[in-house]
């Protein structure tokens, strides 16, 4: 495709930001920039809105092959009330009454966990006993103060550091949430049921992170799902739509398999990009969404490589090996969100830390045609599936070799054959992609699929914030402040439009 610089002419005389990357940090942003009155554009190299929030086609049927649990709409709700919209006349969503059906082998148990939270302790209670339910009451209540301690002060403020932190959320409130304990361990004081353990210290997983470096503070996605757990009705692909319909709606541009090549720049910071085909785009500020290890591995030059953090690959999250199928499904009942656990949760997390695939992994399944309700019933004839597995992130460096891939794809349809689950698909019905594949589709990466990984309590603060050294310049997604996730990285974006915009502002001045 060839793109004439005459095409992007701003020819009113708003301010032109170009955004690169459509993810969900670059829809946010254009939306709040746009409405904000600048004239932006968003050069996407894929062929459609969304970035990691992705379908992939499978015997002729679209798949949601990246989040599928989403969290805290009320973030969404907030981007387009502030817009003039209304989120659920553009998205219609369903709260579910569990939060995942989790599993474990050769009898290990079943449990349901509600979302209500009085219903989640009664169920605790059946699962693993009275004092067991007792510890967890105490669990999801301390993880609510974590919550409330850090959702101000921290993920919705503009990168803040240590000291500023202590300010805003007080000192006392914030050595009570227990910061330099490790997920694991701190799980251990309300567990003493390794299920359950196992169970939430898989939340570091959200993050990208392994359960034994991660810090206590992540118990906070406890109350995240909690407070709900959505499906949108046509999949999360609606939730990209949605962002992208809002961003057109105020006048945003959008150019698919269009990737930027280099960030142009001059004496007074960011002038504009230009395009792997040569075109050449004016802009007076530019909000990457891409990975922050694109910008400083150079992927857009050198000056824009000076102006962000180095970023090193033995601090990367985790990858994932993904599996999306059309299958007929039986001997195990599937809820929306299912949860398949390993026997040995150390070992796989050790093995992805050796830069290997886990001797038997913990298996997610989204189960895409059953609906949002517990007993909602199973869809006639083969249904659509997502599984994910955790990997290393290390394409780059430690690239797995098709035997491995094959074995661990072995172990988990045993794994979750050894639950009941037994699946009948043929090859043509089921689309790999792993490490390598993310690592292509989002550069620089490895195929980390969550920016930097939450371990150690300092991690949290050395992820960049919207600003960098460049004038005009700015980050927003999941590699950046507040972090990975669906709702984090809308934050992000929503942060980095107005730094920009009061940056804009007093330069003005
Ligand atoms: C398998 C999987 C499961 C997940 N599960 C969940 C979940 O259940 N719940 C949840 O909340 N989160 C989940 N996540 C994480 C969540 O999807 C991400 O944190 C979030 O979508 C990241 O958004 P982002 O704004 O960082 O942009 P990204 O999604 O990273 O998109 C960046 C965009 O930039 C584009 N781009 C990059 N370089 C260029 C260039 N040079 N030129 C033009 N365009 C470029 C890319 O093509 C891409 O579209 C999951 C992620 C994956 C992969």
């Amino acid at each position: 495709m060839s793109i004439s610089r005459e095409v992007f002419a701003v020819t009113d005389r708003r301010a032109h930001v170009a955004v690169i990357g459509a993810g969900v940090a670059g829809l946010t942003a254009a939306v709040d920039l746009a409405r904000r009155g600048f004239a932006v554009t968003v050069l996407e190299r894929g062929r459609a809105p969304g970035g990691k929030m992705r379908t992939v086609d499978v015997a002729g049927r679209a798949i949601d092959a990246g989040p599928t649990v989403l969290t805290l709409p009320d973030v969404l709700e907030d981007l387009f009330a502030d817009a003039g919209a209304r989120l659920s006349d553009h998205l219609t969503l369903a709260r579910a009454d569990i939060l995942a059906r989790h599993a474990w082998a050769d009898d290990g148990g079943r449990f349901d966990l509600p979302a209500d939270p009085e219903a989640a302790v009664v169920a605790v209670e059946a699962f693993a006993g009275a004092a067991e339910a007792r510890r967890f009451a105490r669990f999801l209540k301390d993880a609510r103060r974590i919550y409330q301690t850090l959702d101000q002060p921290f993920m919705r403020a503009d990168r803040p550091s240590v000291g500023g932190l202590v300010k805003r959320a007080g000192a006392l409130n914030l050595a009570r949430i227990k910061p330099f304990a490790t997920l694991w361990k701190a799980l251990g004081d309300y567990f003493h049921d390794p299920r359950l353990r196992q169970l939430f210290g898989r939340y570091a997983t959200y993050t990208g992170s392994n359960p034994y470096l991660a810090p206590a503070t992540l118990m906070l996605i406890a109350h995240v799902e909690q407070a709900g757990v959505w499906v949108p009705t046509g999949g999360m692909a609606a939730v990209a739509r949605a962002l992208a319909g809002l961003a057109e709606s105020l006048g945003v541009a959008f150019v698919y398999n269009a990737e930027v090549a280099a960030i142009l720049t001059g004496r007074q910071g960011v002038e504009g990009v230009r395009l792997a085909d040569g075109a050449t785009i004016a802009a007076e500020s530019v909000v990457c969404n891409a990975d922050v290890a694109a910008l400083s591995t150079g992927l857009f030059g050198s000056a824009p490589a000076a102006a962000v953090p180095a970023t090193k690959p033995a601090d990367r999250s985790l990858s994932a090996l993904t599996l999306a199928l059309v299958a007929e499904t039986g001997g195990f009942p599937l809820s929306h969100h299912t949860v398949f656990f390993s026997g040995d949760y150390r070992a796989e997390f050790d093995a992805i830390a050796a830069g290997r695939l886990p001797p038997e992994p913990t298996v997610y399944v989204c189960a895409q045609d059953r609906g949002a309700a517990v007993d909602s019933p199973a869809p006639t004839g083969a249904e659509r599936l997502f599984l994910i597995v955790n990997a290393p992130a290390m394409a780059d460096t430690h690239p797995l070799s098709e035997q491995e891939i094959a074995r661990c794809e072995e172990t988990t349809f045993t794994l979750m054959a050894r639950c009941g689950l037994t699946l009948k698909a043929s090859p043509e019905a089921m689309v790999r992609t792993g490490p390598a594949e993310f690592a292509r589709l989002f550069p620089a990466t490895g195929g980390a699929l969550y920016g930097r990984a939450s371990h150690g309590w300092t991690a949290s603060f050395d992820r960049p914030g919207a600003r960098t050294k460049l004038a005009g310049l700015y980050l927003a997604g999941g590699s950046v402040h507040p972090g990975a996730g669906v709702p984090m990285a809308a934050l992000s974006g929503r942060l980095a439009a107005a730094s920009l915009a009061k940056d804009h502002g007093s330069t003005r001045r």
